[in-house]
C-alpha cells in the first residue's frame, strides 16, 4: 500500500526515483510526488497516474532525491494532499507511509505555535515538528521527532543542502539497497533490485542516514548492525516478459512457481511436529484466507487435526479462546491485520508459524517460526500465483505429516495446472462480460475455490461476484438467480457429486446460465451446463489447483474484454499495510 523510494548517489535522482516509484505502482496508489534537497527543496507532486504525467521531473535537478506514491488515508487524493510535505520554511521534505494515529493532537499544539498546515494529512504534522528541532542535524532532528509519534510509518526526510537521507520505520516496510557508490531506500525490493542485491531490511525503531558511501543505523540513539542479504530474485521477475499484464505472466508462472515451492520446501525443515500440538488456528486476509480454508478442510480430511480459520482483522480484536498453533499467512509478509493477528496470538502463549513471500518481512519476525513460499515477486494487485504457491506449501506440510507418498500426487498436480492454462474459455467468458452479477459454487475444498474465483472476478472486472456453498444458495440467494446471473459450479466426482448435481439442476430450473467445471467426459454435467469446462486433475487433490487457474483465467479474460485496468484495480493496493 503506497509507496517510497529514496536515492543518493551520483546519477541523476528525479529520473531514478520517478522510475523506482513506477515499479511501486502495483502497490497502488492515487497520487505520487518527488522532492530534491536543493536551495529551496524542490517539490513536485500530483494525483493521478505517473504516466498520465509526461516528462514531469524536467524542473529538477540532483543527485539526491526522494519519492512517494499515496494511497490516501487521511484526506482526499489531491496535488496539495500528495507527498512529500514540508515545514513552513520548505527546509524539510517528508515522505510517509503509514498512519499518525496522534496527528489531531499534535496538529492543534502545532498550529497553537503558529505553524501553517497546506494540506489536510496526518504526514503534515512530522514536517512542521521537525522544524522545531532541526538546527542543521537531521539525523538529530528525527530522533528527537519520533517519540512523539503513534502509529505506523516508513518516513524518509530530505533538508535543503544537506545530501544524506534520514530513514526511519515503526510497524511499516522499509529496505536499504547497497548500490556502487549510491544507497536506495524504498517499501519494498522490486524498485532496488534494478540497480542492486544488497539489501538490509530495516526493523521497527530503526532511524537511517544515508550518503551515497554510508549506511548508519541507529536504534533508540544506539548504533545498530544490520545483516545484509543477497536478494535471488531478478530483475527480469519484475518485468512483464512479453505478456500484455503482469496477472497474466503470473498466472503462467504457476506451473513452476508450485514446482519451485515444493522443491524448496522438501530441503526445509518444516516444523511439523507443532502441526500436531493440538488446535490449529489460521488467521490470513482476502487470497490467502481462501488458502487457509482449502488447508482447514485438507487438515481436517486427511490429517485429521483440528483447524479453524480467522479473519486476521477479526481475530486481533475478537480473539477466541486459543491454545495451539497459531498460523499467519501473508504474502508481502507486511499485512498489518496479519501481523496483529500474530502478535496477539503470542501474548495468548501460543506458538506462531507465518507463510510469506518476502524473505526478511515483519511477519518473519514476529512468528516463531516461517516458511517461504518460493512464488517469486507477486506485482499485480489480483493475487494468483502466491494462492497456488501457498497451496503448494499446504500440501507439502500434509504429505509431511503423513510422511510421505507426495511425489505422485505433487507430480500429478503440476500436470493439472499445465492443462489448465491451455484450456479454451471463450464461451465461459462470453458468458460472464453482460453480467451484473455472478455466483461461483462448491462444496468441501471447492467451496474457498469458489470464493476466490469470486475475489478474483469482482476485483479486475468490477462485476458483483459472490462465492457460496452450494448448499446454502438455496438460503436467500437463490431469490437472485435468473436467466441474466451466470453461476459457476465447481462439480468434481466424489461424495459431494451426487448433491452437486441436484443443486445445480435446481438452478437450471430457474433459467441460470450454467458454467460447469466437471470431468472430461461427464455426459450428465455437459448435458445440464451451458459452457461446460473439462477439470484436468478432477478426481484428486490436483482439482483444486485446476480449478483455481480455471477461475484466475476466467476473471483475467472477461475484465480484458471490459478494457479494465488488471494489474491496478481501482481502489485496491497491494499490501495492505494499514488496518
Ligand atoms: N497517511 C498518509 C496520507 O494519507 C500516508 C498514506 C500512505 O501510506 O500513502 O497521506
Amino acid at each position: 500500500m503506497c509507496g517510497i523510494f529514496g536515492y543518493t548517489g551520483t546519477g541523476r535522482a528525479p529520473e531514478i526515483v520517478l522510475e523506482g516509484l513506477k515499479r511501486l505502482e502495483y502497490r497502488g496508489y492515487d497520487s505520487f510526488g518527488i522532492a530534491v534537497p536543493g536551495t529551496p527543496v524542490q517539490v513536485i507532486k500530483k494525483q493521478g497516474r505517473i504516466s498520465d504525467a509526461g516528462q514531469c521531473t524536467y524542473s529538477l535537478h540532483g543527485t539526491v532525491a526522494i519519492g512517494h506514491t499515496r494511497w490516501a488515508t487521511h484526506g482526499v487524493p489531491s496535488d496539495v494532499n500528495a507527498h512529500p510535505h514540508q515545514d513552513c520554511t520548505g527546509k524539510i521534505a517528508v515522505v510517509h507511509n503509514g498512519i499518525i494515529e496522534n496527528y489531531a493532537v499534535l496538529k492543534r499544539e502545532l498550529m497553537g505555535r503558529g505553524h501553517v498546515f497546506t494540506s489536510e494529512t496526518d504526514t503534515e504534522v512530522i514536517a512542521h515538528l521537525l522544524e522545531e528541532s532541526y538546527n542543521g542535524d537531521l539525523l538529530g532532528a528525527v530522533e528527537t521527532i519520533l517519540p512523539r509519534l503513534e502509529g505506523s510509518y516508513a518516513l524518509l526526510v530530505i533538508a535543503e543542502g544537506d545530501r544524506r537521507i534520514i530513514a526511519a520505520r515503526q510497524h511499516s516496510p522499509l529496505v536499504i539497497g547497497i548500490g556502487d557508490g549510491a544507497m536506495f531506500a524504498a517499501s519494498d525490493m522490486t524498485p532496488v533490485l534494478e540497480h542492486t542485491r544488497r539489501m538490509i531490511v530495516l526493523e521497527d525503531g530503526d532511524v537511517a542516514s544515508l550518503t551515497p558511501d554510508t549506511l548508519e543505523i541507529f536504534n533508540g540513539g544506539n548504533p545498530r548492525k544490520r545483516d545484509e542479504e543477497i536478494v535471488q530474485w531478478s530483475v527480469e521477475d519484475v518485468r512483464k516478459g512479453g505478456f500484455p499484464h503482469f496477472m497474466i505472466k503470473e498466472i503462467f508462472e504457476q506451473p513452476d512457481v508450485f514446482s519451485a515451492a515444493i522443491r524448496a520446501l522438501r530441503s526445509e525443515e518444516l516444523p511439523t511436529r507443532l502441526l500436531n500440538a493440538g488446535q490449529v488456528v489460521l488467521v490470513a486476509c482476502g487470497t490467502s484466507y481462501h488458502a487457509a480454508l482449502v488447508f482447514k478442510y485438507l487438515l481436517e480430511e486427511q490429517c485429521r487435526i483440528p483447524a479453524r480459520v480467522e479473519y486476521a482483522s477479526e481475530f486481533r480484536y475478537f480473539t477466541p479462546p486459543i491454545e495451539g498453533l497459531v498460523i499467519g499467512i501473508t504474502q508481502s509478509g507486511e499485512t498489518a491485520d496479519t501481523l496483529m493477528a500474530l502478535r496477539m496470538a503470542a501474548l495468548h502463549n501460543c506458538s506462531t508459524l507465518a507463510i510469506t513471500n518476502v524473505m526478511g518481512s515483519s511477519v518473519s519476525r514476529i512468528a516463531d517460526h516461517t516458511i517461504l513460499m518460493h512464488a517469486g515477486p507477486e506485482i499485480s494487485v489480483a493475487a494468483t500465483k502466491s494462492f497456488i504457491a501457498e497451496l503448494a506449501v499446504f500440501l507439502h506440510l500434509i504429505d509431511a505429516i503423513r510422511e510421505g507418498g507426495c511425489a505422485a500426487r505433487l507430480d500429478h498436480a503440476h500436470r493439472a495446472i499445465d492443462e489448465a492454462l491451455l484450456l479454451d474459455l471463450s464461451s465461459a467468458v462470453k458468458c460472464c462480460i453482460p453480467a451484473q452479477d455472478i455466483f461461483f459454487v462448491g462444496r468441501g475444498p471447492y467451496y474457498p475455490i469458489a470464493l476466490e474465483g469470486a475475489l478474483k472476478m469482482k476485483e479486475i472486472s468490477y462485476i458483483h461476484a459472490e462465492g457460496y456453498a452450494a448448499g446454502e444458495i438455496k438460503h436467500g440467494p437463490f431469490a437472485l438467480l435468473s436467466e441474466a446471473t451466470p453461476v459457476v459450479a465447481l462439480c468434481p466426482p466424489g461424495d459431494t457429486y451426487g448433491v452437486m448435481v441436484s443443486n445445480i439442476r435446481e438452478m437450471k430450473a430457474r433459467g441460470t446460465p450454467l458454467i460447469i467445471l466437471g470431468e472430461g467426459g461427464d455426459r450428465d454435467l455437459e448435458e445440464i451446463a451451458d459452457v461446460f469446462i473439462p477439470l484436468p486433475g478432477a478426481d484428486s487433490v490436483a482439482g483444486l489447483l485446476s480449478a483455481t487457474v480455471i477461475l484466475q483465467l476466467l476473471a483475467y479474460h472477461t475484465a480484458d474484454a471490459l478494457g479494465r485496468d488488471i494489474d491496478k484495480p481501482r481502489n485496491l493496493a497491494k499490501s495492505v499495510t494499514v488496518e
